[in-house]
């Protein structure tokens, strides 16, 4: 079947026991025991729960993947991905990630041993095996937040598997709508569903899924074990986001060419990064790996100081860290959702604006936009 028809139906039935058509929340930690060990398929609420199961067989069949787990947030995904390794294991990350994976990696995870290092979108993209060699896991995000680069995924999954590493690329800002990474040679997919996916900014959740029976058998026990699982209406709710997920993107995706445009027009505005301008330098790779160019668009202005003044400034996009949900956000990286980059290998440029493009009408998020960069006088 489609994508918009899995969306909607995959892995949810009508309730047997009431015909109710929306896969009901199991709000329920434990379930009742015909014997010790003769169960309807679920024990105790951790392990699984059937709202919870919706969401991970919908999700892992938008992803083209066997398996899929929830998590309680997209961190909670990734910390459990890291223990499929051990310390004193290498990670090489493309050096443009969210800045809570950067602080994961950097301040959680390398302190116990774990080395990671980093390597710039160009590089793993064009010359993947000379960086790639020593690793045991790769992690990517494409397009990359806040830059909004691209990586080849393809070239990089062949890389890492020459050399025996895994592959995981963060699938948050394309969402599988626009982009499939386990087909094209990704080991694990991983989202922060609190975002597209979840749709509607009132969540916080995170997946994985693989079509490696052994990691995916690995990374069930970790969900029980580690225990970073979701509540059965947080799952619930993402659940509800899936469906109309296809839409959503349709109009993410027109909204942000849009705005995109605008901006590359505007005198004040320096540089525009969105991967559909035919000048970004991954444009190419994106259309080849993308179905289309996705929602959030970046750009620079001359000064931090503009930039700060510029996101208090605006009136229909909400000055708000976060992104993927139908209301517009505007915000400043290098003191939001990257200040924990600031110290580090690759701090988010200070002049620098995210927007995550809602699906209002076009015409206000550019009217906004426009007075807004008019009421910011220039500094130099
Ligand atoms: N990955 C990306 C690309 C993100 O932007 C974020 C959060 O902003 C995360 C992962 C972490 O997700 P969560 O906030 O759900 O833990």
């Amino acid at each position: 079947m489609e994508f918009e028809t899995r969306a909607i139906h995959e892995g949810q039935e009508p309730d047997p026991a009431t015909g109710a058509v929306i896969t009901p929340i199991y709000q329920t930690s434990t379930f009742a025991q015909e014997a010790v060990g003769v169960t309807k398929g679920y024990d105790y609420a951790r392990v699984a729960n059937p709202t919870r199961t919706a969401l991970e067989d919908c999700l892992a069949s938008l992803e083209n993947a066997a398996h899929g787990h929830a998590f309680a947030s997209g961190i909670a995904a990734a910390s459990t991905i890291l223990h499929l390794l051990d310390p004193g294991d290498h990670v090489v990350c493309v050096n443009d990630v969210y800045g809570g994976t950067y602080r994961l990696f950097s301040q959680v995870y390398e302190p116990k041993g774990y080395r990671f290092s980093y390597a710039t979108p160009a590089q793993l993209s064009s010359a993947p095996a000379s960086h790639v060699a020593d690793a045991r896991l790769v992690w990517i995000e494409t397009p990359t937040n806040p830059l909004l680069n691209i990586v080849d995924i393809a070239a990089v999954a062949e890389a890492a598997h020459a050399a025996e590493a895994l592959l995981v690329v963060d699938n948050t800002f394309a969402t599988p709508f626009l982009q499939t990474p386990l087909d094209l040679g990704a080991d694990i997919v991983l989202h922060s569903t609190t975002k597209y996916l979840g749709g509607h900014s009132d969540v916080i959740g995170g997946f994985a899924a693989t079509n490696d029976p052994t990691i995916a058998e690995r990374l069930r026990f970790l969900q029980k074990s580690l225990g970073a699982v979701p509540g059965p209406f947080d799952a619930w709710l993402v659940l509800r986001g899936l469906k109309t997920l296809a839409v959503r993107m349709e109009r993410h995706c027109a909204n942000a060419r849009a705005v995109a445009e605008f901006l590359s027009g505007h005198p004040r505005v320096t540089q525009v990064l969105w991967p559909g301008m035919p000048d970004h330098p991954g444009h190419e790779i994106a259309a080849r790996q993308m179905r289309d160019f996705g929602g959030m668009v970046s750009f620079l202005v001359e000064t931090e100081e503009e930039a700060v003044e510029l996101v208090a400034h605006t009136e229909v996009w909400t000055l708000a860290e976060s992104l993927g949900g139908v209301e517009s956000l505007i915000e400043h990286p290098a003191q939001m959702t990257h200040a924990s980059t600031a110290a580090g290998p690759f701090a988010a440029p200070r002049n620098l604006v995210r927007l995550s493009v809602g699906i209002e009408a076009v015409d206000d998020l550019v009217a906004d936009l426009d007075r807004a960069l008019a009421a910011v006088p220039a500094r130099t």
